[in-house]
Order: structure tokens, then sequence, then C-alpha cells
């Protein structure tokens, strides 16, 4: 096998310069690399509107910090053998360097590529991904994959740290002639209507906005942390999952950050695993595993009793959760966030979640197609672990019988409603003590805050405490099944 030439370092979920195994790889070859990324020829059915507004400025932010050290991103379109192959015989390649993806998918196609490439004499190399460990290797005591959180940061927390960050490279050895690509614009990963103001104003995507924001979040007290993150109208958790999810930053960037920080500082911690930031990377980490050993989850639920669950079937109340009209006000909040920016807080993940699947009775998989939609962070693993999460159905989930009270956890983690105040204006000048319920408030507070229930905010969608039975009901049946 002829492996000498020019290589390809195909970049997909990896967009960045730093810390990159196959990059440092294929660049200690010294030989020309040629820095690919590869549009699918169709419509991407693996992404959603707001991944692929992040995509495109990614890419454009990729593409200027290989030309400062001297090379372009090279943009083909097609289906990934043909573009590869293609470029193998232009410039007679002999390696291929890639990051893993441990999605099912992208997995699958891995093998049939390394497979095809293997017969035309090109060598597949690929290295170490985006996660802390290898999902393929890292099993519990019984050699079975994790399906419980703790046991899984136990066993994680015994692990050596991870290697420190590589450094980015200062030159890249670029092949001569130069090679052409397509423009990022005709990629079509931008909106035709321009709905992307919000987004905006709200990201930076591409990696030096991962690590301002990662620099931006240390630089506040560590403590602040574990008080703030479930508070929706601080700013209190790092904003860094579009990041992660793009390979614009890796966990191991975050995790010796972070150990850099709390050895100068004066947190509890004893060592990044025990800090609870570190340890929302290590539930990114299990949603990963769990999905590569699991990849049925996508579709279907974790625990087999759910196959048999009542769901009802109502576009009119799917489109009113959608849309933020659910009469609701920390459910609209959360829903409106999301449509402005692409994003919404964790706590309002679980609370709109939670009123989606419990309250309206609508299956978790409409939730998870409308986030994969909307998110700028939209990722198969976290997602399918959110929604399964929420729904009862999945590892180490909330039990169904759990049902949050929309109400109790707007008062709880909004007390003042700045973030209600925020998201869902019209009900701005109630008092605190209403704004949680505006249909509780005597007629005389709404008339002076300017609201008429069913024209200015919507009624609530359903009755709470008539729900929650109905959800129950439900929840019995399908048990009484199985
Ligand atoms: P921080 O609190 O700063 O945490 C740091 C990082 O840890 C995050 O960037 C993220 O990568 C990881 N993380 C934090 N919480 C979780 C969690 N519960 N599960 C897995 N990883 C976590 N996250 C996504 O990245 N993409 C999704 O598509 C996604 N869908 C979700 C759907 C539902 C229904 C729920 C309940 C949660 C979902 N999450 C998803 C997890 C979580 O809400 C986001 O990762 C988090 O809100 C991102 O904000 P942050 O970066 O400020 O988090």
């Amino acid at each position: 096998m002829d492996t000498s030439g020019p290589i390809i370092l195909w970049f997909r979920r990896d967009l960045r310069l730093a810390d990159h195994p196959a990059l440092t790889a294929a660049l200690q070859k010294g030989a020309p690399v040629l820095p690919l990324y590869i549009h699918p020829a169709e419509e991407d059915p693996g992404a959603g509107a707001a991944s692929r507004w992040w995509l495109h400025h990614s890419l454009s932010a990729l593409d200027a910090r290989l030309k400062a050290v001297g090379a372009r991103l090279i943009l083909r379109r097609g289906k990934p053998l043909q573009v590869l192959l293609a470029l193998c015989r232009e410039y007679k390649v002999g390696s291929i360097h890639v990051s893993r993806c441990y999605d099912p998918s992208t997995e699958k196609a891995d093998r049939f590529l390394e497979g095809q490439l293997r017969h035309q004499g090109v060598l597949w190399q690929s290295h170490r991904g985006t996660l802390l460990q290898e999902p393929s290797s890292f099993f519990n005591k019984s050699g079975k994959p994790f399906q419980v959180f703790t046991p899984f940061w136990r066993a994680l927390s015994h692990e050596e740290a991870p290697p420190a960050p590589l450094p980015a490279p200062r030159r890249w050895p670029w092949p001569s002639p130069c090679p052409t690509g397509e423009t990022l614009d005709s990629c079509g990963l931008l909106p035709s209507v321009p709905w992307d103001q919000g987004f905006q104003e709200a990201w930076q995507p591409g990696e030096a906005g991962a690590q301002a924001r990662l620099s931006a979040f240390l630089d506040t007290d560590r403590e602040v942390y574990p008080l703030q993150r479930d508070l929706p109208g601080s700013k209190g958790t790092s904003r860094l999952s579009p990041h992660l999810h793009f390979g614009e930053i890796t966990p191991g960037q975050i995790y010796h950050a972070t150990r850099n920080q709390l050895s100068m500082g004066s947190s509890t911690a004893k060592s990044p695993m025990g800090d609870a930031f570190v340890r929302q990377l290590v539930w990114r980490e299990f949603a990963h595993h769990l999905l590569f050993h699991f990849p049925e989850t996508l579709r279907e639920p974790l625990r087999p009793a759910f196959k048999a669950f009542p769901w009802r079937e109502d576009r009119g109340l799917l489109r009113a959760w959608q849309e933020g009209r659910t009469g609701y006000p920390i459910v609209d909040a959360g829903m409106r966030e999301l449509w402005a920016t692409g994003w919404m807080h964790n706590r309002v993940r679980m609370i709109v979640g939670s009123f989606l699947v419990k309250h309206l009775l609508l299956h978790w998989r409409h939730g998870a197609e409308w986030f994969w939609d909307t998110l700028v962070d939209a990722d198969l693993a976290n997602n399918t672990l959110g929604w399964q999460w929420i729904a009862g159905c999945g590892a180490d989930a909330a039990p169904y019988f759990r049902i949050f009270n929309p109400m109790t956890q707007s008062e709880k983690f909004d007390t003042k409603g700045r973030y209600l105040r925020r998201w869902v204006p019209e009900i701005a000048r109630l008092p605190d003590a209403d704004l949680h319920a505006p249909w509780k408030a005597r007629p005389e507070t709404l008339d002076r805050a300017n609201i008429r229930l069913g024209k200015t905010y919507p009624q609530p969608v359903v009755n709470h405490m008539i729900a929650r039975e109905t959800a129950m009901d439900a929840y019995h049946r399908m048990k009484a099944q199985g």
C-alpha cells in the first residue's frame, strides 16, 4: 500500500486547529496536507436549520484560521466516497486522517469508507474524537455498557487525566498546485428567510469564539456555578454546548483549563472531576457512550415498556408548544428563547420537555425533532438522552410519575421573573407573584398590566391538575399492559 504523498485531513465535527490529534498526526508526516470539508450533495437530513447556520459560520472561521497559517479550507460537495476518491486521484493522496465520530450512522459509514478506500490503496487513519474515553473500550465491572450516571462518573474519575491539549500548527504544508473547491455560500447553509438576527447577537461560532467563551466563563467565581446553573435568568452556565458539538473546543481543553483555574483559586473541589461544571461534561460523555451502545434509542425508548405508552396526536397543541403559546409563561419563555437564539437553558429544557410529554401527552420524539431543527447545539446523543430522561423511558431517567409543576418550577428558579419578563414581554407588567400563573391573577391586576387573557396572552392550553391526573392514568395503563 502506498501511503506516501499528500495527506487529506477530513474535517467533520472537529472544526478547530488546536488539540486536534488527527491534524497533529497528519502534519507530523511532513507531507503536504489537504484540509477538506465535504458538504453532502443533497440537502443534509442530518442537520437542522439552526445547526446549518452555525456550521456556515464555523466553517468560515475555520477557513480564516487556516488562512493565517498558510492554507485554505477545501470545500467539496458530493458523496464522501466519490469526493475522497477524486481528490486522492487528483493529488496522489496516500492517506486520509479523520477524528472519530461516535454516532451510529457515521460509525457505520466510516467502516464502509475505510474498506472501499483500502481497495484503492488509500490508508484510512482515525484518531481520538471529542470524547474523554473511547466508548468501544469503556465498560462497567461486568464488562457491560454503563446505564447509570453515577457509576459512570466514578469510573471516569479513576481514569488518568486527559492528555495535555496539543498546540495548533503555526505553518501548514500546502500542496502545489493549490487545490480548488466550492464557495461556502454555494452550500446554502444560511436561511433564505432571514430569521437569524438573534443568533448573530448571541453567538460567535468558531474556535476563537469557543476559547473566548471558556475564558469568560472561567473568569466568573467558580463557586457560583452550582448555585446559578439552574437559574435561567442569570448567565450562570458556560454556553459551550454548540462549540462542543462542532468540535471547536475539546473536553480535554476544558478539563485542563478548569484544573489550572482550580489550582489557583479557593475552590473546594479537589480535582476537576469533582467540579460541578466538569461533571456536566461527564453527562455529555455518558450520553455519547449510551448512543454508541444503544443506537436504537434514537427512535425507541431504552425501557421497552414505554413502547406501549398511549401518546396523543394533536397538531394544534404541538404547534402551541413550538410557538410558545401554551399560556404557561415558563414554557412559553423557553420556547421563544429557543426560537430567537437557537439555545435554551437546561432547567427550562427540562420544564418544556416535561410539559410536552406529561401535560400534553405528546410523544417525546416530537420534542426531540423540534429541538433538532431549532437548537444550535443540536446533538444526537445529548438530545436523545435529554428527551428519554424527561419522558422517563431512558437511562437513569426521571421517573415518569415525577411530573414537574411548571408554576412551582418557575417560582423557584425565576422568582423575580427576569427570564419570564425578557421572553414573554406581554405579561411583563404583572407583579412577581402573578407572573408565573397569569390566569390566577385578579381581573383588576390583569387590567392594570394591560393583559386580556385569550387575546394578548393565551389562556392555559390545559389545566395543570387535570393534565397531571391524565398523565398518571396513561402511565398506569401502560404499566398494566406490561
Ligand atoms: P453547561 O452547564 O455550561 O455545561 C457544560 C457542557 O456540559 C455543555 O456545554 C454540554 O456539552 C454538557 N452538558 C451539560 N448538561 C448536559 C446534559 N444534561 N446532558 C448532556 N450534556 C450536558 N445538549 C446539547 O448539547 N445538545 C442537545 O441537543 C441537547 N438537548 C437536550 C434536550 C433536553 C430535553 C434536555 C433536558 C437537555 C438537552 N441537552 C442538550 C443538555 C443541556 O441542556 C445542554 O447541554 C446545556 O443546556 C448546554 O448549556 P451550557 O453549555 O451552558 O451547559
